[in-house]
């Protein structure tokens, strides 16, 4: 296995962490047998990041670990959980919501915690009710290790937070199609200039990279002459960058967390070639071609006055658009329509007051496109999924 350590408490972290959202199921519920199994398997392989979150299968992730990470395996790693911004109403509540994931989890302490899911919208929501202050009350207490958040906003916010505590971690989007989206490599960089572990989900985009591919990427990389999974490439691709700590993988395939493991082993920083590099800046581009809005998720459109989360469906639109995993996009689409990503954000609440389109350093003519995304996300076939998208987000948490 592979280890890197983390710059602020020289924690040495496997750079293959197990994601605890995509665990494997049957009949719609946690496969408990098979995911303990497979989670164990993993640590005995050297995997020491666990990492979770209070929506995850509909909120039962936290107690599957609880129960999963028994038989001394919980002392084997660094355990990660996160405050669900939209749960909380009050500083007492970060509390009782901090004693109940401790309960769930069976642990007396969260060796990572982290604000879950920030964006310009819920920091300002917890930094108003005090989040910081609870964060060093919990550190002084014992109850948590070390502080994080994790993001899906646009760079200019995510500076902000950043330079707005002594944070040890920061999760971020990252794959080799979100560059220039959210954090992005501007982001990773400016977090690892100071010294903050980047710990990187969807490093395949949703499963997006790695399967259904298009012909002409799979042809790309026939032609590379290496024989290799897209997986591995797009894994390889962010273990590349020397300020990723950890790459977050959510693996309930045993063939997959063997792969994982695999290529995790020689995927160390800067170790691919140029002409890999290109290989996959080929990829890209394909994938950006096929996209249809050039929005690259800067933020600087919002706020919206109706509050349309404008990059966020801009960012489904083009991933429904290369024709790749549509369920899944609906799906996720569907959670922003309902609010399961902070506010309800979906393209229908646009008035065309066009305030948007002076801020748009694309030029993008926002209304219009938003009507598209509408049209093409917003219908019937997205809102039959939501009940689907309510076991991932439920409303509230159980306290
Ligand atoms: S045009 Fe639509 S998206 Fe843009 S600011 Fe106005 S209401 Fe919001
Ligand atoms: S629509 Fe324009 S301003 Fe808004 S996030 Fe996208 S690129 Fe940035």
């Amino acid at each position: 296995m592979q280890y890197r350590t983390v710059p602020k408490n020289g924690d040495r972290l496997s750079a293959l962490g197990y994601g605890a959202m995509r665990l494997p199921t049957r009949r719609g519920r946690i496969d408990e047998e098979r995911a303990t199994r497979q989670l164990r398997s993993a640590i005995d392989r050297g995997v020491n990041y666990v990492d979770t979150a209070v929506p995850y299968h509909g909120g039962e992730s936290e107690r599957f670990l609880g129960r999963a990470l028994g038989d001394g395996y919980r002392e084997r790693v660094k355990l990660a959980t996160k405050l669900p911004p939209s749960a909380v109403r009050t500083r007492e509540q970060m509390d009782r919501i901090l004693d109940v994931q401790l309960k769930k989890l069976q642990t007396d302490r969260i060796d990572y915690y982290l604000l879950h899911a920030l964006d310009a919208k819920s920091w300002a929501h917890l930094e108003g009710l005090g989040v910081l202050e609870f964060l060093d009350a919990a550190k002084a207490s014992g109850r948590i290790v070390n502080t994080g958040f994790s993001y899906h906003g646009d760079l200019r916010t995510f500076r902000e937070v950043i330079d707005s505590y002594d944070w040890i971690v920061c999760q971020i989007q990252y794959n080799f199609l979100d560059q220039e989206t959210q954090a992005g490599t501007e982001g990773l960089r400016y977090a690892a200039g100071r010294r903050i572990a980047v710990m990187v989900m969807e490093p395949l985009r949703g499963g997006m990279l790695a399967s259904n591919l298009p012909e002409e990427v799979r042809a790309i990389y026939h032609q590379s002459g290496y024989d290799r999974s897209p997986a591995a490439w797009g894994l390889r691709w962010v273990w590349n960058h020397p300020e990723v700590t950890v790459v977050l993988s959510g693996m309930n395939d045993e063939r997959h967390i063997e792969e994982n493991l695999a290529t995790c082993e020689d995927a160390l920083p800067g170790a691919m070639a140029p002409a890999e590099l290109e290989t996959i800046e080929r990829v890209a581009s394909v994938y950006r071609r096929s996209m249809r809005v050039g929005c690259t998720g800067c933020g600087y459109c919002l706020p919206c006055p109706e509050g349309v989360n404008i990059p966020q469906c801009f960012y489904f639109y083009n991933l429904y658009s290369t024709g790749q995993n549509r369920l899944f996009t609906r799906g996720m689409y569907g959670m922003n329509l309902m609010g399961g990503m902070g506010e309800r954000g979906d393209a229908a609440l646009c008035r065309g007051c066009g305030r948007c389109i002076r801020a748009c350093p694309q030029g993008i003519a926002i209304p219009d496109e938003l009507a598209k995304v509408r049209r093409t996300l917003g219908g019937l076939r997205t809102r039959v999924l939501l009940p689907i998208a309510r076991r991932f987000f439920p409303a509230d948490i159980e306290e």
